[in-house]
């Protein structure tokens, strides 16, 4: 194998829950030098990658411009000769309906090593989620997967022969079929299935925005048209559709279809993103941010070692902090005696390093004072404090496509604020995405401090059903 010719890895992203992706998807991603998605791949799932990794939108742009297969797949072959680590990451898995063949078979040519990593392909995702399962003792016992688009060998291939209901299949899945569902339900009726077979249409399947339209064979195209489903969608047929009203469990979520914006200050907190995702919402931390390490002069790594007490304002300076210590040759025996933290977070990344902090007293005897460059300017109680920026917070230009899209395309009701420096962020950076006032979203916030803040900066409605979530624990500590 010639190392020299850089490395492929196909890699399945799953229907679009972050939790459905595979454990060596992340270990793909953490070693990616260039990441080539599309767009059904879900982009927070880039948030994997270093620092360092290019990011190649495949997708199609605002002006409506697609990257060509043959310019996807020259792209593959220019950076895999140039020596790189490259995922190629495709929605749901690589080898249904994803083109992997065409662009393997181009990496083969050049000798390029390359692997398929297989991810949960849609139809069966949406199936789950929609409360349907694909075959069922009494019901079903084939599940055939098709695509509302013909093939191009053969494009009779969706308006196939079969004439005998039985040689159709039980349960069918249809990729791609929201323009093409006239013609598949007309189809499959006069290729015998029963005109009132069960239909689900799913968009946006296992994201908290998911929708289902049910209906039949007669009455779903006026049902989806009625509830206006776009792409994706995926369509399924079958008896198991029913089982639906039983055992439908994603809608149930408390915070389904919530559209939640959670606004970020640090390079680190996605945890509300993931506390209620996972409560059936669609939410999204913006903007993405990087956090760059200060370097400290060996003057200054002096005059930590030697001040009465260290006061950590953020977790991340922790790790900057007694990493560029132990690098100038000191280690925990030389940090001050007293060490303070502000929050339980911090509290707990210098207990794993084995440090004990107090909680600070906010009292003003002299003390250096560590945290994030902005944050500290604001937090820093007494002249006495020095303040020693441990990092500083950077927006994460790769994601200007993602954020772009994304704040375009769903319509956004509330923001989250965890922090004050959060608003101050998330106020300068929208504007550059959409252009609608940000005041007019409703808000929740972390604390009381927090959301006078945020009144003072302009939001004025609340998010009730949002507030009283975030009440109900304390968040405080982990933010
Ligand atoms: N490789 C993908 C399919 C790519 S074809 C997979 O295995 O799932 C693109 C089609 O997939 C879309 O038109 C839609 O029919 C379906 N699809 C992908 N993600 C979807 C989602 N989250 N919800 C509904 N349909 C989806």
């Amino acid at each position: 194998m010639n190392t020299n010719k850089g490395y492929v890895a196909f890699v399945g992203a799953g229907p679009g829950d972050i939790g459905l992706f595979t454990k060596k998807g992340i270990e793909c991603l953490q070693k990616a030098e260039v990441v080539l998605y599309d767009r059904l791949a879900n982009p927070r799932l880039l948030r994997f990658t270093s620092k360092d990794c290019t990011f190649i939108y495949c997708g199609k742009l605002p002006n409506n411009h697609i990257m060509r297969q043959e310019k996807i797949n020259e792209t593959l072959i220019a950076e895999a000769l140039k020596g790189k680590y490259i995922v190629r990451l495709k929605g749901g898995d690589p080898s249904v309906f994803g083109r992997v063949g065409e662009e393997a078979e181009a990496l083969a040519k050049y000798d390029i090593p390359f692997e398929i990593v297989p991810g949960v392909t849609s139809s069966i995702a949406a199936s789950a989620y929609a409360g349907i399962p694909v075959t069922h003792r009494d019901y079903s016992t084939s599940f055939t997967i098709r695509t509302g688009h013909a093939c191009k060998k053969n494009e009779a291939s969706v308006h196939h022969e079969p004439k005998q209901s039985e040689a159709i299949g039980d349960t069918l899945a249809y990729y791609m079929g929201v323009k093409g569902l006239p013609g598949i339900c007309e189809n499959l009726i006069a290729q015998g299935k029963a005109s009132d077979t069960k239909v689900a249409v799913i968009e946006w399947a296992t994201l908290g925005k998911q929708r289902v339209v049910e209906g039949t064979l007669t009455t779903i195209v006026e049902k989806v048209k009625e509830a206006k489903l776009g792409n994706p969608a995926l369509t399924i047929i079958g008896d198991v559709v029913q089982l639906r009203s039983s055992i439908a469990w994603f809608e149930k979520k408390s915070f389904y279809q919530k559209k939640l914006l959670i606004a970020k200050s640090t390079s680190e907190e996605s945890m509300l993103e993931r506390y209620f995702t996972k409560n059936g919402a669609e939410a999204y931390s913006f903007p993405t941010l990087n956090s760059i390490p200060h370097s400290y002069s060996d003057e200054e790594l002096q005059l930590i070692v030697n001040a009465d007490r260290l006061i950590f304002a953020s977790v991340e300076g922790v790790g900057y902090v007694l990493s560029q210590l132990f690098d100038a040759g000191y280690d925990l025996r030389d940090l001050p005696r007293q060490i303070e933290h502000l929050s339980e977070k911090t509290r707990k990344e210098l207990e794993k390093r084995g440090v004990r902090s107090i909680k600070s007293s906010y009292d003003k005897k002299s003390a250096i004072f560590i945290g994030e460059e902005k944050g500290i300017e604001k937090q820093a109680f007494s002249d006495n404090l020095l303040a020693f920026p441990s990092h500083f917070i950077q927006i994460d230009e790769r994601f200007h496509e993602v954020n772009e899209r994304l704040l375009t395309e769903d319509q956004w009701e509330t923001v989250i604020f965890p922090n004050k420096r959060s608003v101050d962020l998330f106020l300068q950076e929208w504007p550059t995405f959409s252009e609608k006032n940000p005041t007019e979203l409703l808000f929740a916030t972390i604390g009381e401090s927090v959301k006078d803040y945020a009144f003072m900066r302009g939001f004025s409605q609340i998010d009730e059903q949002v507030q009283q979530e975030l009440d109900k624990q304390d968040w405080k500590s982990e933010c």
